[in-house]
């Protein structure tokens, strides 16, 4: 068995999020530019065979878990069939989606008939408005349909993450809130983290966990953390006290996770980076597409995690930006 994906700080990686796509059909504004984006040509990205070929190389260093992610990965074509490929991975115990849910409704239902389990549909404002503010296109009904359509296929619970942004989403709080305890969503707010294509990211624009804590425990009902949290997972859940609604946590600016870390990426165009934050990367497709063996590729990987630094430092006057915006790294 080869060894395992372990870095210098004793952080095992099993968990490998994969973007199929830096293309979207919307346009936040904490992620893409307004108009003018140089999208990935078609053969720069990793055909559904490469990605399969990947994984089934990585599972014997630990990987089992994956999410499909992008751009927005529904706009690749035909993805329930890599879904599938992957499902059939039997190492693979866990499949997940982060998705805009624009096409949702669509897609839902092959999705879930390939072998998917996990969605995570991003939302960032219940006020239509709002949400045109904050994508700069249209969509919103096709957001809340595919929720619903994702919510009668089976998948449970269905998670929404709200990017959170001071002087624009505090409105959001208590609607969210209570979408919530209505639908029976989970709701995660993720703190807004410098990773935009405009550079227009600034701490004070950072809404904090703990004030949304406060507003939700202050407007609707007090939360209590819940008792069984995955150690490795990013988002601190609660549950309203009356246990009805539950609210997740992502404070990757006030509170980084990044000393119980697990994760690593495949970007589109086929380079591994051990950090959202990182500014390094490894170029597998090259090694795809050459005559690179199964073992060497390997080497690679565990190269790069070997490499991966203690934290994101964006707390530290040392930070800088990686140039890839999140749309291209694979959020
Ligand atoms: N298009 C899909 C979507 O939006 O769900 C998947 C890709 S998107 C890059 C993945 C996640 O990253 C989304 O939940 C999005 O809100 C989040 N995200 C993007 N830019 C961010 C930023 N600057 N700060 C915090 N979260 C961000
Ligand atoms: Fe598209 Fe997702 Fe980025 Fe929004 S966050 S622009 S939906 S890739």
């Amino acid at each position: 068995m080869p060894e395992r994906l372990v870095d210098s700080f004793g952080r095992v990686h099993n968990n490998l999020r994969i973007s199929v796509t830096d293309r979207c059909n919307i346009r936040c504004f904490y992620c893409m530019p307004a108009e003018n984006v140089q999208f990935m040509q078609r053969a720069q990205l990793l055909s559904f065979e490469e990605i399969e070929r990947f994984v089934k190389l990585a599972v014997p260093l630990g990987v089992d878990k994956i999410r499909l992610t992008g751009g927005e990965p529904l706009v690749r074509r035909d993805l329930p069939s890599l879904i599938e490929r992957l499902a059939a991975i039997p190492q693979i115990r866990d499949i997940g989606i982060t998705t805009n849910g624009i096409l949702l409704a669509e897609h839902a239902q092959a999705m879930w008939d390939a072998g998917l389990r996990r969605i995570n549909v991003s939302l960032d404002a219940l006020d239509p408005v709002k949400f045109q503010e904050i994508t700069r296109r249209e969509g919103y009904e096709q957001v809340l349909e595919g929720i619903q359509e994702a919510q009668r296929v089976g998948f449970d619970p269905v998670k929404v993450n709200a990017v959170s942004i001071r002087g624009m989403t505090e409105s959001e709080i208590v609607p969210f809130g209570k979408f919530a305890r209505e639908t029976g969503a989970e709701i995660r707010f993720i703190e807004f983290m410098p990773l935009d294509a405009d550079n227009a990211w600034e701490r004070e624009k950072v809404l904090y966990s703990q004030e949304i804590i406060d507003v939700l425990s202050q407007e609707i009902a007090p939360l209590k953390p819940l008792p069984t949290q995955d150690p490795t997972a990013p988002a601190t859940d609660f549950e309203f006290a009356d246990g009805i609604g539950r609210i997740g946590f992502i404070g990757s600016v006030s509170q980084p996770f990044c000393q119980s870390c697990n994760r690593f990426r495949l970007t589109a165009d086929g380079k591994i980076r051990n950090c959202l934050f990182s500014l390094e990367e490894t170029d597998i497709k090259s090694m795809l597409r050459g005559e690179a063996s199964d073992d060497k590729i390997r080497e690679a990987v565990r190269e790069s995690i070997r490499g991966k630094w203690e934290g994101h430092e964006i707390n530290t006057a040392r930070f800088l930006q990686p140039d890839r915006p999140m749309y291209s790294i694979g959020g």
